[in-house]
């Protein structure tokens, strides 16, 4: 070999070797759930990575800071997301998921399909449309197997609101549980206390309803409207996550529902205060870190 192609072979050499160093890495790390609750401001979104490398994004926040976010979280060659959850068109959870949409290889979305008039969600029915990505209308009861121990199931909208106009937008919120063997995470979006209500009563009354879960993605940022006390009792939750911007203008969280937590012994991690919040699953226990 020259001289002069020496350091470009084994510059070369190096970059291979850490790619698949961090192959290695990446794929044994991969073995538990990943959730990552990521601190996009007044909004909600979080990423979950299922072991054997499915991934699920369910909303995205209000902005386009969701892809500088995903960006450092998945390894560099991925540019596919296997399923989208756009739990309700309000900009806070859709504009995100809007960006992603571009730039991302979507196999699946799952919403309500409830209809709101703002120019975002048409923009979103006109992609779904164009990129003929399968959307699967959320309906309480369904179930997505997305591994041999990894299991999503949706627990609302109770009924199909396909191109139907709600007043308020939250009732026809898709909440989900997400099974990992013996653990479980429950997502509520912007669910308020109807909906919670609507669950227990559900879940009085069927046994395949269940609402125990260790991990809470708490409702509507925190707001008082949602995390009635008795929901929190029967989901028993050890910990919290409450997704909401830094001083933003509407006081979420609300020191009523911080007060409910504590009351619990629920522990509660904040995006405003600690910024992106890591969780992993082995399946029987949980780690939080940064
Ligand atoms: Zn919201
Ligand atoms: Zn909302």
């Amino acid at each position: 070999m020259s001289k002069k192609l020496q350091p470009i072979f084994l510059l070369a050499l190096m970059v291979l070797v850490a790619v698949i160093w961090y192959t290695v890495f990446y794929f044994e790390e991969h073995q538990n759930l990943l959730v990552t609750f990521f601190d996009i401001g007044q909004g909600d979104a979080a990423l979950v990575e299922i072991p054997g490398g499915n991934q699920i994004l369910i909303d995205g926040g209000p902005s386009s800071q969701i892809l500088s976010k995903i960006g450092k979280t998945l390894p560099f060659w991925d540019r596919s997301i296997d399923l989208l959850i756009l739990t309700h068109p309000h900009a806070d959870h859709l504009d995100g998921l809007l960006e992603i949409l571009k730039r991302y290889e979507i196999d699946m979305v799952i919403e309500s399909g409830v209809d709101h008039s703002i120019p975002e969600y048409k923009e979103w029915q006109d992609l779904l449309e164009d990129k003929k990505t399968k959307v699967i209308i959320a309906k309480a009861g369904q179930k997505v197997k997305l591994g041999r121990s990894t299991e999503l199931q949706i627990l609302s909208p109770f009924k199909n609101f396909t191109s139907q106009t709600v007043k308020n937008i939250h009732e026809a919120v898709v909440t989900a549980r997400l099974k990992h063997n013996q653990n479980s995470i429950l997502f509520m979006g912007d669910a308020e206390k109807s909906t919670e209500y609507r669950l227990l009563f559900e879940s009085l009354n069927s046994k395949f309803l269940i609402l125990d879960s260790s991990v809470l993605k708490v409702g509507h940022h925190g707001s008082k409207t949602s995390s009635a006390e008795e929901f929190l009792k029967a989901i028993s939750p050890k910990y919290a996550i409450i997704s909401a911007g830094r001083k933003n203008r509407y006081g979420h969280p609300h020191q009523e529902v911080l007060d409910r937590f504590e009351k619990l012994g629920i522990k509660i991690f904040r995006t405003d205060l600690v910024g992106d919040v890591h969780l992993i699953s082995d399946g029987i226990s949980y780690v939080f870190g940064k």
